[in-house]
């Protein structure tokens, strides 16, 4: 195949055939598609007399690439299942298993590209030459004081106005010319990446014995395991703490063994160093880690360990499930109820339902492990196709974290409005418990899931709020970096800028973000120790420094969104407080209150890992919502059976299926009435279409988008449905309009 929409049929040169060199799937050749030389992957090998074509008539291949297949079985039959589910073309799928390099003609081995960035230092001992220009005096200078730096860190200095950062104009010409003169050294270097600490070694850990649960769970799971030939599908609910990853452990020590691999898959492995320092405690240099910060050779380097069984264990974000991993005894999806195992672009797959697929054809054990499963995940076991193994409790008898709501509508009477501004933000109680904790040494996380100082900045002359000019969003108020700054595009503006409607100056800022949670404790408790752990303060090294830095305890209290709730193991944290519990019910997604127990159950867990108990404080301002009360409970069959119950009512998943497809245009006219002509074909023809109507953020990047919803109890009748979108649809819509089909649609924004 190539990168049309099928497959392709070719010869093979008589130079291979003549070599006797074996030709099987999972190979990569170079052939001729229209006059030019692609990359394909051999998806069958067949005899002369199969193929209905006379042989003399088929175009040859231009060279074979590979001496060994680059895919499984078992993963070619995942990427053809991807193709057919999610209507997308075959090349699409295979792209998924292919480093960029491997999918490059004439690329054979190992030529990577390298990151590289340009590095100054000052050299020592020199006199500073007279008629230096200032701008070149400050580099001297900075050069000196900072020793070996980056230009990037060069460009960027820092701002005592703001206590943020500005960037300088430092030009390269500039450095070249400091550098000819001999007054500092410049030169290139490659970057070494190194997030996840897989350079340094770790010191291998002797399993703990293990509890009742953990036995009795892994009992079950080898009785699959052990039977080898068998699929085996699991979905292990584990309170936070009870254990699941010494299970995971335990299972994949099994599958090596046996001489098998395995792939775990996590929500975002970047978060979660720690686990993988734990896989390579266990397993050495067996463990291969992927992740998005990868370079394109680091990826090849890592694919290249795995193909050949040099690593046997794979690690990583959903796309590690198209990892080269053979014979593949074991899948794991941890954290499995995660929305992160959507992919929300390209070929949206969902990486949960493909890992019961690769796992299927590979005959491997493929266990869905959460605190939370989601009602998908438990509608698999309803139906009996997984089976449900269970830890309710913590280890070595930790009680699961005390939880409290915090009714604001109540903090609101009780306070004293001379005492406190914004008491809503930070309620009393809270606040006395974050000053008790850090008080005895111990630590508070406080989750708060938006960033930025305010969410909206409206004009206080004309009530408009500040939107970004290319979406149809407002713009969030950074308070640090003195900007207005669109979350969906990134861009941004001076604080400065007058009301673009009535050119007014005077702005109210409203709804608050995680900076303003961070100022807010910092004036309501002197001297304690804080730092904002999202998006803005944590990407890279930096949010590992700041994760090291927390555990060390040179920090009392960490404020941050929902990278904060996700599988961090502090054993210092006794406090957790949620600042606004509601923050992501208001969501039109009938998966918002799933999305928020699941959040508030995760946050929780983060109290009382180690020795001393935890607490949760809650604040919110409907105290009496379901998802709110379950989660405060710890009562996940509870809310399940509610959200399941309402969820067979609506018909929306499991009950039903749902597809979404989205029209754009840089104009809205066009986009919108192509969307529906779509939904009223669609009715035409029977269907259940629903809309249509803008998308959550209706223009994005100057491009307006609307939404068609596709719904039917019944996958075969909606997926004929996506056949006539994908034949008849497409071909008659306006020129220029691009649609975009999503099967299993887990995001409507
Ligand atoms: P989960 O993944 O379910 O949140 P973990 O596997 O991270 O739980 O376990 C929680 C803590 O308990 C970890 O610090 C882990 O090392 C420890 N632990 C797990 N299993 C055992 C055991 N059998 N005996 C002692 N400690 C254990
Ligand atoms: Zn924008």
């Amino acid at each position: 195949m190539a990168t049309g929409t099928g497959l392709l049929s070719y010869g093979l040169p008589p130079s291979v055939l003549a070599e006797g060199r074996t030709v099987v799937a999972g190979m990569r050749v170079r052939v001729p598609v229209r006059g030019r030389l692609h990359v394909g992957v051999i998806w069958r090998v067949a005899a002369p007399e199969d193929i209905g074509c006379p042989v003399d008539r088929l175009r040859p291949v231009d060279e074979l690439l590979d001496d060994a297949p680059l895919m499984p079985g078992d993963l070619l039959t995942c990427l053809a299942f991807a193709a057919r589910y999610y209507h997308a073309p075959l090349g699409q799928a295979v792209r998924l298993a292919l480093p960029a390099p491997l999918r490059r003609t004439g690329v054979k081995g190992d030529t990577a590209d390298v990151r590289t960035r340009w590095m100054v230092s000052r050299i020592d001992g020199l006199e500073w030459p007279t008629g230096l220009r200032k701008p070149e005096r400050r580099v001297l200078e900075r050069a000196l004081a900072l020793g070996e730096v980056s230009v990037t860190d060069l460009r960027r200095e820092p701002d005592p106005l703001t206590g943020g950062s500005k960037r300088v104009a430092v030009p390269q010409k500039m450095l070249e010319s400091l550098a000819e003169r001999g007054l500092i050294r410049l030169w290139e270097e490659r970057v070494r990446r190194d997030p996840l600490g897989m350079r340094t070694p770790v010191p291998r850990d002797t399993p703990p014995a293990l509890t009742g649960a953990q036995s009795q769970v892994l009992d079950t799971l080898r009785t699959t395991a052990l039977e080898p030939g068998l699929f085996g599908g699991f979905v292990l609910r584990g309170v936070t703490g009870s254990g699941k990853t010494e299970v995971y452990l335990h299972l994949i020590a099994d599958a090596l063994a046996r001489g098998q691999g395995a792939i775990v898959l996590v929500p975002e492995i970047a978060l979660t160093p720690q686990l993988v320092t734990r896989f390579r405690a266990r397993f050495g240099d067996q463990v291969a880690a992927l992740h998005s910060g990868m370079s394109d050779g680091e990826r090849l380097d890592q694919h290249g360990r795995v193909r050949s069984g040099e690593a046997r264990i794979v690690i990583g974000p959903r796309s590690a499930l198209f990892a080269p991993v053979f014979d593949l005894g074991v899948v794991i999806l941890d954290e499995c109820h995660d929305s992160s195992f959507k992919q929300q672009s390209g070929l949206r797959y969902h990486a949960r339902d493909l890992a019961l697929v690769r796992a299927r054809s590979a005959k491997a054990v493929c266990v869905l492990g959460s605190a939370t499963p989601g009602c998908e995940e438990m509608a698999l076991v309803q139906s009996g196709r997984l089976t449900l193994l269970e830890m309710p409790e913590r280890v070595a008898d930790r009680p699961m974290p005390e939880a409290f709501v915090i009714d604001l509508r109540e903090a609101e009477r009780l306070r004293d409005p001379d005492d406190d501004k914004r008491p809503s933000l930070l309620s009393v109680p809270l606040r006395d418990a974050v000053a008790a904790t850090v008080a005895r040494g111990e630590q508070v996380i406080l989750l708060h899931n938006r960033r930025g100082f305010a969410t909206t900045v409206v004009c206080a002359g004309c009530g408009d709020a500040v939107e970004c000019p290319h979406c149809a969003i407002s713009l969030t108020w950074h308070k640090r970096q003195g900007r207005l700054r669109c979350h969906y595009c990134d861009h941004s503006v001076d604080r400065d800028q007058p009301c673009a409607s009535c050119s007014g100056r005077n702005f109210l800022r409203v709804g608050a973000g995680t900076e303003r949670v961070e100022d807010t404790l910092r004036h309501a408790i002197p001297g304690v120790r804080v730092a904002r752990f999202d998006r803005d303060t944590a990407t890279g090294q930096r949010m590992l420094d700041l994760l090291e830095t927390f555990r060390r305890g040179e920090l009392d209290v960490l404020v941050g969104t929902q990278m904060l709730a996700k599988g961090h193991d502090f054993p210092q944290v006794t406090l957790v407080g949620v600042m606004l519990a509601e923050t992501g019910l208001r969501m039109p997604d009938f998966r918002a209150s799933e999305r928020t127990f699941q959040l508030l159950t995760q946050v929780a867990g983060r109290a009382g890992r180690g020795d001393r108990p935890g607490q949760v404080l809650v604040q919110t301002w409907a105290p009496d919502h379901p998802a709110i009360m379950a989660a405060l409970r710890h009562d996940h069959a509870g809310f399940l059976e509610e959200e399941l119950r309402k969820r067979r009512m609506s018909g929306y998943p499991p009950f039903g299926h749902l597809a979404l497809l989205e029209t754009r245009h840089a104009d809205l006219k066009r986009a919108n009435s192509a969307a529906r002509w779509l939904s009223d074909s669609l009715r035409h023809h029977g269907a259940d279409a629903r809309g249509p109507v803008a998308a959550g953020v209706a223009k994005l990047r100057d491009v307006h988008r609307f939404h068609v919803l596709l719904r039917h109890e019944d996958r075969a009748t909606l997926h004929g449905q996506l056949k006539w979108v994908h034949g008849h649809g497409t071909k008659s819509l306006p020129p220029g309009v691009k649609l975009f089909v999503d099967v299993d649609p887990a995001d409507f924004a």
